[in-house]
């Protein structure tokens, strides 16, 4: 799913409409599309027709929604559609509110204002069709009383391509702005919808397509890590494959300091499907970490007198790396030079795919030619403080512009820049970029970024394409987490949490 802005959007739907796709015919498919998404929902959730009320503006979103009052009425619910904003306007929502048929109750607000509350709490969901993607400023008048009916009513809502009085653009959202289920976003994903506050009042974000050519969209637009990609990125698993079809994986991780991140990230390579995983340490950590680790194999290495890897060990990496298609460098390794030396001489060594986090890209900040030498497919995965140390900038300007930091960074380095934190960017070498929209602030602990770093190698050692590695590793983490809250709380969840929900979303994708 593309991720465009609403002049964007606005300049496909002219091309769909220049290629002979009426203004019309687009918005019987919007509400055609979003009734069907609304119905399969609600009929799983309530197992029997409903009753529901659709929630109108007087512009096209508002025509969006008589569609979706037309269609779910004759799918079997009954609906009432309440109008939040006087008459409809627009030639196209007045030819859909004229179609509306006898069946559907309208409500007009200024008349019916105690009417809408009891059409609201006698409904089990409410549609918002109200401002869509136009909205700008503040909600006001008769909208902000009518909004927060909706939102105290506790019914799911399902907003119309953005939650009405959030903006479509900025991602800001006035006072009073309608807080949805779902959010039904037509032909693509809008940029405000990654953002915050918006994103969250978008909650669930599900896409209709409305007909408009491919090529009506933005070839370069940002893309929305989703399913698809998934299916895109991770392989069925042949019957006749083994454990040396899924390669090896080397993660050169852990310190005496930090023994947890060496487990973290070794174990979710193995939840992954990697064939295969080591976990090269300080020779400190293999008695501990074989004795909580059975899949995962422990190579002890050469250490310095504060328990870190120590350059002694930089030939029997490389000669171990050999039969390795993936090497992890960086979780917990600490910020001992001697371990830094070894980090950069390793890159100028290592062939095939290498990830790099935490003290592995920390061992680059300052000599970036190191990066740049290196004949690796290099993925580093910072977080945006470890990004600023790269690039010469304070964390806060990094997050003040996310999308030029990685893309600018991939691209001056030939490098997979995966950059963490809410809407977590990853940029390719060749100027694609990703975004990220699971996952939640529950991650935001120790070891959250361990375990990413563990499941991004454990799939590219399998030969998966590191870009998608990266981008498959990052929705998934984050799909995770956000199982993980929804049964523990953001608060109570842990990091290895995540490795029983790991399970369940390789089941849904039927892998
Ligand atoms: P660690 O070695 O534990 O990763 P660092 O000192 O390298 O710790 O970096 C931690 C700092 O990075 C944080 O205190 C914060 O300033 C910054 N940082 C990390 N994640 C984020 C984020 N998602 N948003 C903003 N800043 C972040
Ligand atoms: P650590 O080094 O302690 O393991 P990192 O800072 O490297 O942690 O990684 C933290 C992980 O958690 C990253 O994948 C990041 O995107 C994720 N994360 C942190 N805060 C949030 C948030 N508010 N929303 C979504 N993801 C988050
Ligand atoms: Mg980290």
């Amino acid at each position: 799913m593309k991720i465009i802005s609403v002049a964007q959007m606005k300049a496909a739907e002219c091309y769909a409409i220049e290629h002979g796709i009426s203004a019309l015919r687009l918005m019987e498919n919007a509400g055609t599309a979003a009734a069907g998404i609304i119905a399969e929902i609600v009929l799983e959730a309530f197992a029997q027709k409903t009753v529901c009320a659709v929630v109108c503006g007087a512009g096209n979103n508002g025509g969006d929604g008589f569609v979706v009052a037309r269609r779910l009425h004759e799918a079997g619910h009954t609906v009432t559609v309440v109008l939040a904003a006087g008459e409809p306007r627009t030639e196209e929502a007045v030819a859909m509110f004229r179609k509306l048929p006898k069946g559907v109750t309208v409500l007009r607000y200024t008349e019916d204002s105690a009417e809408y509350g009891r059409a609201f709490t006698g409904s089990s969901m409410l549609v918002d069709a109200v401002f869509g993607t136009g909205f700008h400023g503040e909600v006001e008048g008769a909208c902000a009383e009518l909004f927060d009916a909706m939102n105290a009513s506790g019914r799911p809502i399902f907003a119309l391509d953005m939650p009405s009085g959030a903006n479509a653009d900025t991602g800001e959202t006035a006072a009073h702005a309608v807080c949805a289920a779902a959010t039904i976003t037509f032909a693509a994903a809008k940029q405000g919808q990654m953002k915050a506050p918006a994103s969250v009042h978008c909650g669930r974000l599900l896409l209709a397509e409305i007909g408009i050519p491919d090529e009506g969209l933005p070839r370069d637009a940002t893309e929305l890590l989703d399913r698809a990609l998934l299916d895109r990125a991770l392989p069925v698993r042949t019957a006749d494959s083994n454990k040396g079809s899924y390669g090896h994986l080397l993660c050169l991780c852990g310190s005496r300091r930090y023994p947890g991140a060496a487990y973290m990230s070794g174990m979710a390579a193995a939840r992954c499907g990697a064939g295969l995983v080591t976990v090269g340490v300080p020779e400190v950590l293999w008695g501990v970490l074989a004795a909580r680790m059975s899949e995962v194999m422990v190579l002890p290495l050469p250490q310095t007198a504060a328990g870190g890897l120590s350059l002694a060990a930089l030939d029997e990496v490389l000669a171990f790396a050999e039969k390795c298609s993936c090497v992890l460098i960086g979780c917990g390794l600490s910020p001992e030079s001697e371990t830094a030396a070894l980090v950069r001489e390793l890159l100028l060594r290592l062939r095939g795919t290498v990830v790099l986090d935490a003290d592995g890209i920390n061992a680059c900040a300052g000599h970036i030619d190191v990066l740049r030498a290196s004949r690796a497919d290099l993925v580093l995965t910072p977080h945006p403080g470890e990004m600023g140390r790269l690039c010469g900038k304070t964390a806060a300007e990094v997050q003040a512009d996310r999308e030029g930091c990685a893309v600018s960074f991939a691209r001056e380095n030939g490098v997979t820049l995966v950059l963490k934190g809410a809407g977590t960017l990853i940029a390719a070498a060749d100027g694609r970029l990703f975004q990220n929209n699971t996952g939640n602030p529950g991650l935001a602990k120790g070891g959250s970024g361990d375990i990413l770093a563990g499941m991004t190698s454990g799939l590219a050692a399998q030969g998966i394409d590191p870009v998608l590695a990266a981008c498959a590793a990052v929705h998934i983490h984050g799909l995770a987490a956000d199982r993980c809250a929804e049964k523990q709380s953001q608060y109570a969840m842990l990091p290895t949490d995540l490795f029983s929900e790991i399970p369940q979303i390789f089941r849904d994708l039927s892998r």
